[in-house]
């Protein structure tokens, strides 16, 4: 497992280097290593003097050591350029599900990807929440031989990939093997993950508590909008996991009701998301405070600059990276969207033309999504007054009354539910078939997460979209997304221009990228408090 400080300065980094140039140079070719130490090098050139003095002049292979000597030289130094100091060599591989795994030292043989349960040779007891599968999920095959052998991991896969046990397995084989290696069976946190919002945490823990149920790890899920004292119990009773969102935790922790000193394994969940949400200060103090010896795994949808920044700040030098599907980004091809352009106050009726049309029989799942808390809970009233059976959830209602909304929806009684981006971020519905944007995102990022609602698991799907005056600066990038997937794109549409502002848009250009350090900062978003911790 690596060790890794909060914050690696300058003068550790330098360290670690040599450590690992040092390293590097053992494993080389002991004829390559004699020709980098001067002493050995000065005597070399001596007797090579001496030879050339023998034999009256410089022969040939003379010559062709010379420029094997020098081609070697140049080698290292390339190598050099392409480790950039910190030790071992970037590689890629590709494999046929589309899934690109780049890191250092990743092609040794434990690495190889899962083709089976079996192969990762874990206990029946963790496998037995797998039982149903018939094998790993691609994000699940390629990080259980990593995170089983301790590497910090970056994955870029989105919710319904697998990616809860991807990171929840390898998670409890830490703290069962930690428990079992340990006199210490005090049941502490030993694993904590960061969820950006409330259902995504209850949805983890959802997972994770039955997963751990037949080898006895717990789980508890901390998140604001209920009551602390049932949290501060669970915590006191013994804990193996905490999952949470960063605002209540951080409560938590000030108020002494949660300890994470002994947490060595920590998943950031949806980490582009928890600090688009501006929870950036709370993920750092909460990450602060784990042990300084940790394993350190992040998930993400795309990978903005400020993330970056925090895994270089709280990860080891060589996490590997393993993207699924890098075109999961792009607009799912099973979904038709399509596009209207009209008035504000044209909405509601249309809104109902369009209800008669896709939620006829009233039993199939409607997703409606909405900016603002307000306007879901209007949106909902008004349906409500037409006869429409609807439920909806939004940083406005009480996390009970989002709870049992979801419910409703999910095993069918209400399927038609009204949401907006921040509550319905990372869910896993299963078989929405229509989603419908009342209002367009605030960026296309998340006009591409909303419609991939639908369309899941092989199944077509409709998304359709109401686009206003309002939103024209966000016109270029939906109709690049529209065009790439071989849509429909509206003549009003067009006229409002195809410009797109690349820095702007973490859907191009930002993806998995380097972006320049001047590309605008997260801030939180503030409008009327959409707060989901
Ligand atoms: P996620 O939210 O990314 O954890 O994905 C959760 C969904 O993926 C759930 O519906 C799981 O039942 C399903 N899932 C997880 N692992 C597998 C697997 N190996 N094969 C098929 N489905 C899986």
């Amino acid at each position: 497992m690596p060790t890794i400080t909060d914050s690696i300065t300058k003068s550790e980094k330098k360290t670690k280097n040599k450590d690992h140039k040092r390293k590097l140079q053992d494993q080389q070719d002991p004829d390559l290593v004699e020709q980098q130490s001067p002493k050995k090098d000065k005597k070399k050139k001596k007797k090579d003097k001496e030879q050339v003095s023998v034999n009256g002049s410089e022969d040939l292979s003379e010559k062709k050591k010379k420029k094997k000597q020098k081609k070697e030289e140049e080698i290292k130094k390339e190598q050099e350029v392409k480790n950039n100091g910190d030790g071992g060599v970037d590689e890629v591989r590709e494999t046929d599900d589309n899934v690109v795994v780049s890191g250092k030292d990743i092609s040794d043989v434990k690495y190889k990807a899962l083709k089976s349960f079996a192969e990762s040779k874990l206990s029946d007891e963790l496998l037995e929440c797998c039982k149903n599968f018939s094998k790993p999920s691609p994000i699940q095959s390629n990080s259980w031989p990593f995170l089983l052998h301790g590497r910090d991991f970056i994955g870029i896969a989105k919710t319904g990939s697998g990616k809860t046990l991807a990171f929840g397995i390898p998670a409890m084989n830490h703290i069962l093997n930690k428990r079992k290696n340990t006199a210490n069976k005090k049941v502490t946190p030993l694993c904590l993950v960061l969820s950006p919002t409330r259902e995504l945490a209850q949805q983890i823990y959802d997972v994770l508590s039955d997963a751990g149920k037949p080898s006895g790890v717990r789980s508890v899920c901390v998140y604001g909008g209920t009551s602390k004292g049932p949290q501060i119990s669970a915590l006191k009773s013994g804990v193996d996991i905490v999952i949470g969102t960063p605002g209540r935790l951080k409560d938590l922790i000030e108020m002494g009701v949660c300890q994470l000193q002994e947490v060595s394994f920590v998943v950031l969940d949806e980490a582009d998301r928890m600090l688009d949400m501006g929870f950036e200060p709370e993920v750092r103090s909460i990450l602060s405070k784990t042990s300084s010896v940790r394993q350190v795994v992040m998930f993400s949808a795309t990978w903005p600059l400020a993330v970056n920044q925090l895994s270089q700040e709280f990860m080891d030098p060589n996490p590997v990276k393993v993207v699924v599907g890098s075109e999961d980004l792009a607009a799912n091809h099973d979904v038709m969207q399509i596009v209207e352009v009209l008035e504000d106050r044209a909405r509601d009726e249309r809104l109902v033309t369009l209800l008669e049309k896709y939620h006829k029989s009233r039993r199939n799942r409607v997703l409606v999504f909405v900016l603002y808390k307000k306007e879901a809970s209007r949106v909902e009233n008004m349906l409500q007054r037409r006869g429409w059976k609807v439920v909806s959830i939004s940083g406005d209602k009480q996390q009970k009354a989002r709870t049992e909304a979801l419910q409703l929806f999910k095993d069918g009684t209400s399927p038609l539910l009204i949401a907006t981006d921040v509550a319905a971020r990372g869910l896993d519905i299963p078989d929405v078939e229509v989603v419908i944007n009342y209002s367009f995102p605030l960026t296309t990022e998340d006009y591409v997460h909303r419609i991939g609602r639908t369309g899941r698991a092989g199944k077509k799907g409709v998304a359709h979209t109401f686009f206003m005056k309002e939103n024209k600066a966000l016109s270029g990038e939906l109709i690049n997304v529209l065009r790439e997937a071989g849509q429909n794109v509206p003549t009003n549409l067009l006229n409002f221009g195809t410009h797109v502002k690349k820095k702007e848009s973490k859907l191009y250009g930002a993806h998995f990228k380097e972006i320049s350090a001047d590309a605008p900062k997260a801030t939180k978003i503030t409008f009327d408090s959409d707060n989901e911790d």
